[in-house]
This record gives C-alpha cells, sequence and structure tokens, in this order.
C-alpha cells in the first residue's frame, strides 16, 4: 500500500507479527493495483459481459465501494483508474510531465462509471458491462485496518490502536485507561514538523481523513491532487484542505472520506448532515484555515 503501520496494544496479551504481515500481505495480493498478479489487476484485465468470480474480500470493498458511490452520487468511484494513471498518480508514470491532453482525459473517460460493474449481491462474482479498470486505493487502506482490528479481536484484544496511512480504528482505552486521543493534524504542504489542529475522542469506530497536501504532485508552480473527479476527469481543484470521516467501519471512513473531497464543503456537508455522518472539514483560505463540521461530529472534540 506504499504507506507505514502502527499498532498500538494495551494489556498483557501480545500478537504474533507473523499474523498481522500475512493479513496485509494477503490484502495486497487482492487489491493492490502495483502487482500485475493481483487479484485486482487480473479483474482489470478480464473480458467484459460475463461473470467473474472474486475473492470474500474483494467482493466485500467492491460493495462497499459501490454504496459510497451511490451515496455521492459518482464523487468516489473506483473505476477513476485509467484517469488516476493519466494524471501521474498510478503505476505507470506518465512521460510527459505536465497537464494531458484534454483528448486523452475525454478518452479514458469512455470507460469510467461504477454503473459498468455489476455486483453480485448473493454470489462472489462481479459482471464488466464495458472494459473499467478498477482503483481500490482510496478504500483498501481502511479495509486493511478493519481486517487487523478483527484479527486483534479475535486474540482477544480488546484496547487497541491501528492506523494504516493515517486510517485508524481504535478499541476500548488507551495505557493511561481512557479513550484514545487522535489528533487531526493542521493541512501544511511539506511541513517539517507535524500540527495538531483538533483532538477527537474515539473508541468503536474508524477514522479516516482525505486530503491533498501530502499526496500531490507539482507542475510549473501548479499542484495536481491524486484525488480526481470521474466527473470531469480533471484532479479536484477546490479550497477543501482536508476532510476526516467517523463511521462504523475505517473501510467506510475511508472511502466517505474521499468522496466529500470529491464533493467539495457545501455538497459534503448536506450529505453528512442528512445521513449522520460525523465529518470534520478544514478549508484553506488567504489567511489561514477555517474549520467547519456536520452536527454528528461535535460529541467526538475533545475538551481541553
Ligand atoms: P486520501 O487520503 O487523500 O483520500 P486515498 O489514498 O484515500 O487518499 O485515496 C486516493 C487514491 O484513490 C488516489 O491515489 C487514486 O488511486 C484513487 N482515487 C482518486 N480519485 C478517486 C475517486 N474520485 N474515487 C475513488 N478513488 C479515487
Ligand atoms: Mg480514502
Amino acid at each position: 500500500m506504499g504507506t507505514t503501520y502502527n499498532i498500538t496494544i494495551v494489556g498483557e496479551k501480545l500478537l504474533d507479527p507473523a499474523l498481522i504481515n500475512d493479513a496485509l500481505e494477503d490484502i495486497e495480493a487482492t487489491m493492490s493495483t502495483y502487482r500485475l498478479d493481483s487479484e485486482l489487476m487480473q479483474l482489470n484485465a478480464a473480458p467484459v459481459n460475463t461473470w467473474v468470480s472474486v475473492s470474500p474480500s474483494l467482493h466485500e470493498v467492491l460493495l462497499i465501494s459501490e454504496e459510497i458511490s451511490i451515496l455521492s452520487s459518482g464523487a468516489f468511484d473506483i473505476t477513476v483508474y485509467p484517469l488516476v494513471d493519466l494524471w501521474g498518480f498510478g503505476p505507470t508514470r506518465r512521460d510527459n510531465n505536465g497537464r494531458p491532453d484534454s483528448a486523452d482525459i475525454q478518452a479514458r473517460m469512455e470507460n469510467i462509471g461504477f454503473q459498468n460493474l455489476i455486483i453480485s449481491k448473493d454470489r462472489k462474482a462481479v459482471f464488466k458491462k464495458k472494459m473499467i479498470s478498477l482503483d481500490l486505493s482510496a478504500v483498501a487502506k481502511g479495509y486493511a485496518v478493519d481486517v487487523l482490528a478483527s484479527l486483534l479481536e479475535a486474540n482477544n484484544i480488546s484496547s487497541y490502536l491501528v492506523e494504516i496511512g493515517g486510517e485508524i480504528s481504535t478499541k476500548g482505552h488507551n495505557a493511561e485507561g481512557v479513550l484514545w486521543h487522535v489528533a487531526i493534524e493542521a493541512p501544511v504542504r511539506m511541513a517539517q514538523s507535524r500540527t495538531p489542529l483538533k483532538i477527537i475522542e474515539l473508541s468503536g469506530l474508524g477514522l479516516a481523513s482525505s486530503g491533498d497536501y501530502r499526496k500531490y504532485i507539482e507542475v510549473d508552480d501548479a499542484y495536481y491532487s491524486h484525488t480526481i473527479d470521474p466527473r470531469s476527469g480533471n484532479p479536484i481543484n477546490h479550497d477543501l484542505a482536508s476532510v476526516t470521516v467517523i463511521a462504523e467501519t475505517t473501510a467506510i471512513a475511508d472511502a466517505l472520506a474521499t468522496a466529500f473531497n470529491v464533493m467539495g464543503l457545501e455538497k459534503a456537508m448536506t450529505i453528512a448532515n442528512n445521513n449522520n455522518i460525523p465529518a470534520y472539514f478544514i478549508l484553506k483560505k488567504a489567511d489561514g484555515f477555517v474549520e467547519s463540521f456536520s452536527a454528528d461530529f461535535a460529541q467526538f472534540l475533545h475538551e481541553n
């Protein structure tokens, strides 16, 4: 997944690190776009108009992705992969070092759209209506966090914090015996140090953030976000610097954070409030950051 992970366990029980490695290895072998032999890359290469069997974990992540695509009216869309690749955020970096041709963007838009993937509910199988290519990068880290959390629970560990690339799940209490505290950092590009902006209290839920301040490319003083709006074919470009979402699972939080980042503050806030989703937004303005959050987020803010 091209990132680091941290697991903190409170209590006497420990877990064999090999079990954790195996679980992560499994997810990469299933969902990575950086491995040509992953199950996902084989599905991307599979022919159209025929049912293809998928593993239970891939099936689960595809269903979560579809749910968030519907909720976000296509702002979140795992069929965005050809555009991700064109803009230089895939495994094959593009050779021209600037904005892709609009003709190239239009050509790739032909095969974009989550409606082109039919996911069977009763069978672990999917059907491609077009030659689509899927990218699970915006949800797989969160899903992996959930898998590790389940692994800890299956081993009777009831107080933990699991984090992969900034996506988090916590349960129980920290070493001081109180709820886990998670800091949302200030969204500063190339920051020398990480500055906490808000402290969140979290237990038994997933938390994920999406922002363009750490992963982006810079061309002639222009920044291109690695998050693409599948409806326009272009990287997102607005004043939303970071979105943090809390959800039942970290996979859902991860996908929703990316969806909200694509939608922009106004639409995302409406969806969050209409669906009781705790979400926290940081806007970048000329004179600094402006924060706002949905009604359900307030309960998680730690009183200083
Ligand atoms: P962030 O934490 O900034 O949301 P993620 O790692 O969760 O970043 O997701 C960004 C990655 O998701 C991109 O690198 C790309 O592979 C993929 N992606 C980009 N745009 C979209 C989109 N609109 N819907 C789903 N996945 C996307
Ligand atoms: Mg995400």
